[in-house]
């Protein structure tokens, strides 16, 4: 019996890696795609993730539980009034876009009558294509929704629970929010690292000694200078507004450092250093408001090597499984404490017990 009806617009790294999810979790739906190129669909067709592909919006898109657009945003926006006959009641239309401002106004623009659920989830890969695709490209990763204004709450609810499902961590925010979050933790650091590279290109020696000496640190915190320029020049062109503004809170926090240093003032920078140290190592910790529970726990240890590892052995061979590890250093903590994050409370309390029984000291926050 077909438990639901799912239908993909673009079968490509995200498409794919949605529906070969939904495959894996529910076997019995039906699920068709629409792509340009024949290969993803056949490559979906044989390998058992899709039951049908077309090149065109026709017949296979009738009955649809969800139908996900899964192209640029600018292709996603051409489907829209195709989709028209499609959109029978309960059908809830999302898209996986990575702003969501634009989606919004052209759904309310060109097919007002969707019930749409904008959807973005925070997974990716360098690399695109179905050939790329995955059945845990989701798993454990945060999946914002983005209610439009004809959805009802049993659809938000039913998509929530339907995000859950696969795995993913369902957060719900309005796309004005969505889209200034991002700008702020991932559109303007992409620029910032851009621009860092930039710096080192422009002002390196003739024997090249910046780029020599890059190789190491300054490479790690400019790797999403790697991106696909394609996709970043369109993710600015949509989201200009927040972008700009974050950018020029960026240049004032940027030329306040450089008049402490300019000025020698050596304890304003370490205060600002030593906060933004103890704001960043609470990142990973729970926090309130729309973000879900985390289940986590802080394990004592001595910061040297091998620690982490012979925790991760001991939880790993008690078939418990670890969401997030890493060391934290803040004054809670004599020396270190590990930071460990699950994804339910069963495999925390478990690992508390199991961690105590090899007698280290768990704290609880
Ligand atoms: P992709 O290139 O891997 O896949 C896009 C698919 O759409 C391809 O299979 C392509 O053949 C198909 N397609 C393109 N134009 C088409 C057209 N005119 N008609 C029919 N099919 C067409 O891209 P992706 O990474 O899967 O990105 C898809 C969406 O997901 C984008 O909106 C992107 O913003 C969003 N997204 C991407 C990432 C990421 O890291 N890649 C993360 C989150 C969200």
């Amino acid at each position: 019996m077909v438990t639901m009806k799912v239908a993909f617009i673009g079968l490509g790294l995200i498409g794919g890696s949605i529906a070969k999810t939904i495959r894996k979790k529910y076997p019995d739906s039906e699920i068709v795609a629409l792509n340009r190129s024949e290969a993803p669909l056949e490559e979906a067709r044989k390998d058992g993730t899709i039951n049908a592909g077309t090149h065109e919006v026709d017949h296979n898109f009738e009955g649809c539980d969800y139908i996900f657009l899964c192209t640029p945003v600018e292709t996603n926006k051409f489907f829209l009034p195709r989709l028209k006959p499609y959109l029978q009641s309960g059908c809830v239309l999302t898209d996986a876009g990575s702003v969501k401002g634009v989606i919004h106004k052209a759904v309310s623009e060109l097919l007002p009558e969707a019930h749409f659920i904008g959807g973005h989830p925070m997974a990716g890969s360098e690399k695109s294509g179905y050939a790329n695709a995955n059945d845990h490209l989701i798993e454990n990763a945060y999946y914002i929704l983005t209610p439009g204004e004809n959805s009802t709450i049993d659809e938000l609810n039913r998509y929530e629970k339907f995000v859950s499902s696969l795995g993913a961590i369902p957060l719900i925010m309005s796309p004005d929010r969505h889209d200034y979050i991002t700008a702020a933790v991932s559109h303007v650091p992409h620029l910032v690292a851009y621009s860092l590279v930039d710096l080192v290109k422009l002002k390196d020696t003739p024997a090249e000694y910046m780029k020599l000496i890059a190789a190491g640190g300054f490479k790690d915190i400019t790797r999403i200078a790697g991106s696909d320029p394609t996709m970043w020049e369109q993710i600015c062109l949509e989201n200009p507004e927040n972008i700009v503004e974050l950018l020029k809170d960026y240049e004032e926090i940027l030329s306040g450092m450089r008049k402490m240093v300019e000025e020698a003032d050596g304890k304003g920078l370490h205060k600002i250093f030593e906060e933004m140290r103890d704001y960043r190592a609470s990142f990973s910790v729970s926090s309130a408001g729309p973000i879900k529970k985390i289940y986590d726990i802080y394990c004592d240890i001595i910061d040297e090597a091998g620690a982490i590892a012979t925790i991760a052995t001991i939880l790993s061979t008690s078939g418990i499984s670890i969401k997030n590890i890493g060391i934290v250093h803040n004054r809670t903590f004599e020396e270190g404490a590990l930071h460990i994050e699950f994804s339910d409370e069963a495999s925390k309390t478990r690992a508390v017990e199991v961690l105590e029984r090899h007698n280290y000291s768990i704290f609880l926050k």
